[in-house]
């Protein structure tokens, strides 16, 4: 009950003009929005921004210029839907660029390889978001089929239910019938286009996904969030 009521101070305040020079700034996609879902969207902005908690890593000192170009991007992946604001996540991490993760592959036969991986950004189940601040702001202006926020928030809205399946929670607070319809049509759909796309990966055709999405249906609901928003 606290946490509504200081929700609703918080989203009846004025979205801060700072930050609106900042999505208008860094988020292109924020004026192509029709105005009622822009106004939702700041709403969920604010709270993200008092909710969710940025650290810098690799010398990378956090502003609201980071905060809000991430929170902005974030929180397009919550309009329309009857949600939570990321309830598993606490803390987004932010490196100025991609960074080496240290990774130990098996080879066979018992040999293990050691190396260093780039990234621009994992999600972990724990509470936890990993950006590559650079990647962050390419994401936001490119119209491609790559975008590292969308991507790694996916993940969060995947795992709500406790499943990484590349489904979402699903028609909250409908009745247990409509329900179960949304996630029949859901698995249909979504097996179709998986397995499209595992096909013509396999065959070295293009797709309007990434080739990425071929490897699970978790990976597979990431790429095509970014691909569709
Ligand atoms: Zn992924």
């Amino acid at each position: 009950m606290w946490k509504e009521q200081r929700r609703r101070k918080l989203t009846s305040a004025p979205f801060p003009s700072v930050w609106k020079r900042i999505v208008e700034t860094h988020c292109p996609f924020h004026k192509k929005l029709p105005e009622p879902d822009r106004r939702e969207l700041e709403k969920h902005i604010k709270v993200f921004m008092v909710e969710k908690k940025f650290e810098g890593c690799g010398g990378l000192t956090i502003t609201d210029e980071i905060k809000v170009c991430i929170a902005a991007q974030a929180c397009l992946l919550l309009l329309h839907r009857d949600t939570e604001c990321y309830p598993a996540l606490q803390t987004i991490l932010v490196y100025p660029s991609s960074y080496f993760v240290p990774t130990t592959r098996h080879v066979g036969s018992g040999v293990f390889e050691e190396s260093h991986q780039a990234r621009a950004g994992e999600s972990w189940r724990e509470g936890v978001v990993v950006l590559a601040w650079d990647e962050v702001c390419k994401g936001a202006t490119a119209s491609g089929q790559s975008n590292v926020v969308l991507h790694e928030f996916a993940h969060q809205l995947d795992w709500e239910d406790g499943r990484a399946d590349g489904a979402p929670i699903l028609g909250n607070g409908e009745s247990y019938a409509m329900r179960k319809t949304r996630y029949e049509t859901w698995k249909r759909v979504m097996e179709a286009g998986y397995e499209q796309l595992r096909a013509k990966v396999q065959s070295c055709e293009s797709d309007v996904l990434r080739d990425y999405g071929a490897t699970n249906p978790a990976e597979f609901f990431a790429v095509a969030t970014e691909s569709f928003l």
